[in-house]
């Protein structure tokens, strides 16, 4: 009876949460403009109630209640399981004092339309203060959070259970010196691209866009498809996965590639044991949010893995180009296959993180996390900001900084309070890359992909991770899949072959 209520209640919780999101979906997706200002309210209002419920002193007597009614069940059982994990999440809420999230959010709600000035008018003076706020807060967080070595370890485990400052200096370190190397023999190669800016109808980019996603496996019927300006997914359970996507007449492929990688992340949602629907295995109650998948880097790996180790192989294109040409007859008469793969491949330096390709992607995310360590612990100040940011895009992707707005002003996380959520970007990257590894050498994988039958693929996915959901820490996961820990061997290599091909 006492585990029953325990059940109820989480359901209860995460019943809330997943109207938060449907609240966040139709704001971006649907709502006019001036519903914004209400819209925050009520976002908050219901934020408050899941984590007052989820953090209360009667969700805590129902964990324990539920502990002694299952003491003589084996800890490896996953009503067990389930306690600790909400135990060990509501014990990180209940650490961060009301007052800093209510401030946290507070800022967040005045500082988005002070980053979005300050970025418009190219004035960094404007939001330095905001940094200085958030900074401030987010070291509260840490400290109140607590941590062994760094206070940037409370603030990535956040988001990435399990990680550490010490653990990603190694993982950047590896990257740095292995990434080099190829973006020097990369940087020769010949492109072409003139063809990708021919008018490409928007209508038809999305039809062959979205036909792909559901023969990768992306399910309709538990799914669609908005528009959007920035797109995301986002789910209100394994049965209504929901993603948006953005297309331009002017730029060919960057939109079905952008619709995979939230396809990717989509099949995540939708492929989490339907046992686990309302549970805490698809609840995050550290971040207050309803999500299945069991980190943000776990998550960014199956968004990249269906974007880039899938959908930008030349083996898709091999299968898939003739589709794309018959699509586009007319501005596609004379670009090869190669030729169509090559652009979609293409590395180039560059000022902007959304914009970069799979080879310069990572310096960006290395860059903001040595900055947000250094900010964190007061080594670098926010005055200095600006020129540390130009000295880093200089040694690492040798790429002047010609102005605030096309550097440190670029990125919206700092004005969300979001510190410690970059490095699950590169996380999900060297994730994807090792998943893929493991999944080609089981049976039928490779053999489908070769035929354009994505089904085995997904199949290996679902069992391996997908059902797992949130019952399964990151690195657990990542050791039961592919026997090993987070490593950047598969994904460097996977990027040597792409280079390989390039040059
Ligand atoms: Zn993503």
């Amino acid at each position: 009876m006492s585990h029953a209520e325990f059940v109820a209640e989480m359901a209860a919780v995460s019943d809330l949460l997943s109207a938060i999101n449907l609240l966040n979906w139709d704001a971006r997706t649907q709502m006019p403009p001036g519903g914004a200002e209400t819209r925050a309210k009520q976002i908050a209002t219901l934020t408050a109630m899941a984590r007052d419920r989820a953090a209360s002193d009667a969700m805590q007597q129902l964990i324990s209640r539920a502990e002694d009614t299952l003491a003589d069940v084996p800890e490896t059982d996953l009503r067990r399981r389930a306690l600790a994990q909400a135990k060990r999440e509501i014990d990180i809420l209940r650490r961060i004092p009301a007052a800093l999230i209510t401030e946290t959010a507070e800022l967040s709600a005045k500082s988005h339309s002070l980053w979005a000035k300050a970025r418009a008018e190219d004035d960094f003076a404007l939001f330095a203060p905001v940094i200085e706020k958030t900074f401030a807060l987010q070291r509260g967080i840490a400290e109140a959070i607590g941590y062994d070595d760094h206070p940037y370890d409370a603030l990535v485990s956040r988001y990435e259970p399990g990680m550490t400052r010490a653990k990603l200096r190694p993982l950047f370190d590896a990257l740095r010196s292995g990434i080099a190397p190829l973006l020097d023999r990369a940087r020769g190669a010949e492109v072409r691209t003139d063809f990708l800016t021919r008018g490409f109808p928007v209508a038809a980019q999305k039809a062959f866009g979205i036909a792909l996603a559901e023969r990768m496996g992306y399910d309709m019927t538990r799914g669609r498809v908005d528009d959007t300006v920035h797109p995301f997914e986002i789910s209100f359970t394994r049965q209504d996965v929901r993603i948006t996507s953005r297309f331009r007449a002017d730029a060919l492929a960057a939109g079905f590639f952008a619709l995979w990688h939230e396809a990717g992340h989509g099949m995540y949602e939708q492929n989490i044991a339907p046992e686990f629907t309302r549970s805490i295995f698809a609840t995050d109650l550290v971040n207050l949010y309803a999500v299945g998948g069991t980190s943000f880097g776990a998550h960014e790996s199956q968004s990249r893995l269906w974007e880039n180790r899938v959908g930008r192989s030349h083996r898709f294109w091999e299968q898939h180009y003739p589709e794309l040409v018959a699509a586009f007859p007319d501005q596609l008469a004379d670009v090869s296959l190669e030729e169509f793969w090559r652009a979609a491949n293409r590395a180039e330096p560059g000022l902007i993180r959304v914009e970069a390709d799979e080879l310069t992607y990572d310096m960006h995310i290395i860059l903001r996390a040595e900055i947000e360590m250094a900010l964190l612990t007061g080594d670098l100040a926010v005055a200095d900001l600006s020129a540390a940011w130009a000295e880093k895009m200089r040694d690492y992707l040798g790429v002047a900084v010609p102005s605030d707005r096309l550097g440190v002003l670029q990125d919206v996380h700092w004005s969300h309070g979001y510190v410690g959520s970059f490095p699950t970007y590169t996380i999900g990257n060297v994730m994807a890359a090792q998943f893929f590894e493991t999944a080609l050498q089981a049976p039928g994988v490779a053999a489908g992909l070769d035929r354009g039958d994505y089904a085995p693929l997904r199949g290996w996915l679902t069992e391996n991770v997908y059902r797992h959901g949130r019952s399964r820490l990151p690195d657990d996961l990542l050791v039961q899949a592919t026997g090993r820990s987070l490593e950047t061997g598969p994904y460097l290599a996977a990027l040597s072959a792409k280079v390989d091909m390039l040059a």
